[in-house]
C-alpha cells in the first residue's frame, strides 16, 4: 500500500483508462476523487463500490472541464474535501474524426480545451498545492499521437503534442520539489472512445465490429491486441512509487510498438 493517506484526483475517471487509473491507485491506499460525465446512479454506485472494495475514501465532483474555471474548482473541491492532493492524473479527453479542411472549428475549440488547456489549468492549480506539502505525482495521459500524427485527428494530434511540452516544462520547474511530472502514452485502449470510433469505421465501410477492431489494430500497432485500462493504471502506480522519483519529465509509451515503426 504505497499511497495509504495520500489522495488522487483523477479526471474523466467515469469510465475507460480513467476508470481504470483510479481503481489502481485505490488499490494501493489512495483516497479518490472521480470525475466526468454518466449517468448519476451508476456513479453512485462507483463511488460505493471503490470505496468498499479498496477500503478507501472516494468522492465525485463532476466539474466540467471544457470550462476555463472548471479545472481549478475541481482541483480546489479536491483539496477541501480530502485536506490534501498528492496526486494528480489528467486524464478527461474527447476525440473528433474529419480532415483539416472540413474539420469543425468548434470540435477544434473543445479538444483543445479539454485534452490541452484542462492539463495546463489544472496543474497550475495542483503545483501549489504539492509544493507546500514537499512531494506530489502528475500524470498526463498523452497519447502515441503525443509522439506521431495520424490523418484526420488535427484537434487531438495538437492537443496531444501540446500535452508532452507541457509535462516538460512543469517537470524542468518542479525537478528538485520532489514533485515529477510524466506522460503515459497509450496505443489502441478498447474504452468508449475507442468503441464510438469503432462503431464509426464499421458503419463508413459495411463491415462488422471484430473485423473493423482487427483492421485498427493492424494499421497502427505491430502487436495486435488492446492495451487494458487496468495496464494502464499499473503504470500510473508505478510512477506514484518512490522508484520513479527519478523519472520525470519523459512520455512513457504503452503502445504495443506503435511509435517503435
Ligand atoms: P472515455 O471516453 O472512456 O473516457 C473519457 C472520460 O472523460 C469520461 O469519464 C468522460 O465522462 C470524461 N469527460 C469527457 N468530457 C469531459 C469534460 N468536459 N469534463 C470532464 N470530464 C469529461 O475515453 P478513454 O479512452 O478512457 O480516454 C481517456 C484518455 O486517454 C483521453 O485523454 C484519451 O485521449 C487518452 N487515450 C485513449 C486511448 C484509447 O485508445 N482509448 C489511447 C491513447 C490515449
Amino acid at each position: 500500500m504505497t499511497l495509504r493517506n495520500k489522495t488522487a484526483l483523477v479526471t474523466g475517471s467515469t469510465s475507460g483508462i480513467g476508470l481504470g487509473v483510479a481503481n489502481a491507485l485505490a488499490a494501493e491506499g489512495a483516497n479518490i476523487m472521480l470525475n466526468g460525465f454518466g449517468d448519476a446512479e451508476a456513479i453512485d454506485q462507483l463511488v460505493v463500490d471503490l470505496a468498499a472494495r479498496h477500503g478507501v475514501e472516494v468522492d465525485y465532483d463532476g466539474a466540467d472541464l471544457l470550462r476555463a474555471d472548471g479545472p481549478g474548482e475541481l482541483v480546489e473541491s479536491t483539496r477541501a474535501r480530502f485536506g490534501t492532493l498528492d496526486v494528480l492524473v489528467n486524464n478527461a479527453g474527447i476525440q473528433h474524426v474529419a480532415p483539416v479542411e472540413s474539420f469543425p472549428i468548434e470540435r477544434w475549440d473543445a479538444i483543445i480545451a479539454l485534452n490541452l488547456s484542462a492539463v495546463f489549468l489544472s496543474m497550475r492549480a495542483a503545483i501549489p498545492i504539492m509544493r507546500a506539502q514537499g512531494w506530489g505525482r502528475i500524470i498526463n495521459v498523452a497519447s502515441a499521437h503525443g509522439l506521431v500524427a495520424s490523418a484526420n485527428k488535427v484537434a487531438y494530434v495538437a492537443a496531444k503534442h501540446g500535452v508532452l511540452g507541457a509535462t516538460k516544462v512543469a517537470a524542468l520547474e518542479l525537478a528538485n520539489d520532489a514533485i515529477t511530472v510524466n506522460a503515459i502514452c497509450p496505443g489502441w485502449v478498447l474504452t468508449p472512445l475507442v468503441e464510438r470510433q469503432l462503431e464509426e469505421r464499421a458503419a463508413a465501410a459495411g463491415t462488422e465490429l471484430a473485423a473493423e477492431s482487427d483492421a485498427m489494430l493492424a494499421e497502427k500497432q505491430p502487436m495486435r491486441q488492446f492495451t487494458s485500462p487496468e495496464a494502464i493504471g499499473a503504470l500510473a502506480v508505478y510512477l506514484c512509487s518512490d522508484a520513479a522519483r527519478t523519472v520525470t519529465g519523459t512520455p512513457i509509451s504503452i503502445d504495443g510498438g506503435w511509435v517503435a515503426q
